[in-house]
């Protein structure tokens, strides 16, 4: 039995790939950070079904134990502050959790069993103000976050100590993906609860910011099989996945609002506050390699997901409306 290690396991990456392993039959450690408050929201039909450590990834010899008694085939760090936004207000917490934690984790993995396949969450972030239409493995950063600053140093640091300790470590450079299981806060999951509260009767707004920015959003469940796949391959490589479509904010709220009946106009206003500092204004990913050398492709398309993202929160929302 294969067994693996992910961080941020109850994140909405973490909790698909947890599901998919178990469904392969591995034994699923994950790693918890102590709190008075934890949340098992996404994982709670498979929570007795993993192994759980506690750890902290800022902790290096909690990381040291955690990778001892998982004995990891595999080891997936997913775990980081993902929020683009909150990484102006907390920068140094950003660098400190996205960036310096990567090399705790390395670091872990090459002390206890450096022979463990190592995936690093990598993000279209990087290449921020782009330099290059579509962007591929080749296309230089550009970040304009800190948070895409401090993606940039975990995607180099994977890559160095693969280059430095023949490490089969990789790094998947995924752009964005959504689900039901996507944080409030981000902008497909803020709008497809938003209309479920409209539709319901719930809320008469919409506060957002930039609506002309355009993303490559693809379907978390699909891309966490890209993770897994990167880690089966016989030689350790970096991979772009996408969905290779572009869609601004403004046709997600379309897609979503008309998909009950409503106009997006009739709701949505726009509030400065949700403008960012620095913009990244165009992401469209190219993943001929990971389609190619993988055999990895995208099966829920743009529409389906903002269908199945309504149709969650509404079941959600309604739910929550009885208690
Ligand atoms: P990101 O691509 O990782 O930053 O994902 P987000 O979902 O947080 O943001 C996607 C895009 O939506 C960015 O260009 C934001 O500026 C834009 N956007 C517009 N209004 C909002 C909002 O109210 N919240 C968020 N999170 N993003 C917004």
């Amino acid at each position: 039995m294969k067994s693996a290690l992910i961080t941020g396991v109850t994140g909405q990456d973490g909790s698909y790939l947890a599901e998919f392993l178990l469904e392969k039959g591995y034994k699923v450690y994950g790693l918890r950070r102590r709190t008075s408050t934890p949340n098992y929201e996404n994982v709670q039909a498979i929570k007795d079904q993993i192994e759980w450590i506690s750890g902290d990834l800022t902790d290096l010899p909690s990381l040291i134990e955690a990778v001892r008694i998982a004995d990891p085939d595999e080891v997936y760090n997913l775990a980081a502050q993902s929020y683009v936004a909150a990484s102006w207000p907390q920068p140094i917490l950003t660098g400190n959790i996205t960036a310096l934690s990567v090399t705790n984790m390395l670091e872990a993995v090459r002390i206890v069993k450096p022979t463990a396949r190592f995936y690093q969450a990598s993000s279209s972030e990087m290449f921020g103000k782009v330099l290059e239409v579509p962007q591929k493995e080749t296309t230089p950063f550009y970040p304009r976050s800190p948070y895409g600053v401090a993606k940039v140093y975990g995607h180099w640091i994977t890559v160095n100590y693969r280059e430095s300790f023949d490490m089969f470590a990789c790094s998947g450079i995924l752009f964005n993906h959504e689900s039901p299981r996507r944080g409030l806060e981000f902008v497909t999951r803020k709008i497809t609860d938003g209309v479920a509260r409209i539709k319901l009767g719930l809320q008469n707004e919409l506060r957002l910011g930039n609506l002309d920015a355009l993303r490559d959003w693809g379907f978390a469940g699909d891309y966490i099989k890209a993770m897994w796949l990167m880690l089966q391959q016989d030689t350790p490589e970096d991979f772009v996945i996408s969905t290779e479509e572009t869609h601004s904010v403004r046709e997600f709220l379309e897609v979503a609002f008309s998909y009950v009946g409503l106009n997006y106009e009739d709701y949505v206003v726009l509030d400065p506050k949700f403008v960012r500092p620095a913009e990244v204004d165009l992401l469209i990913g190219d993943c001929t390699k990971a389609k190619e050398k993988l055999g990895w492709k995208q099966e829920v398309n743009f529409t389906q997901l903002v269908h199945m993202m309504v149709d969650e929160d509404i079941k959600r929302v309604q739910a929550e409306a009885r208690y």
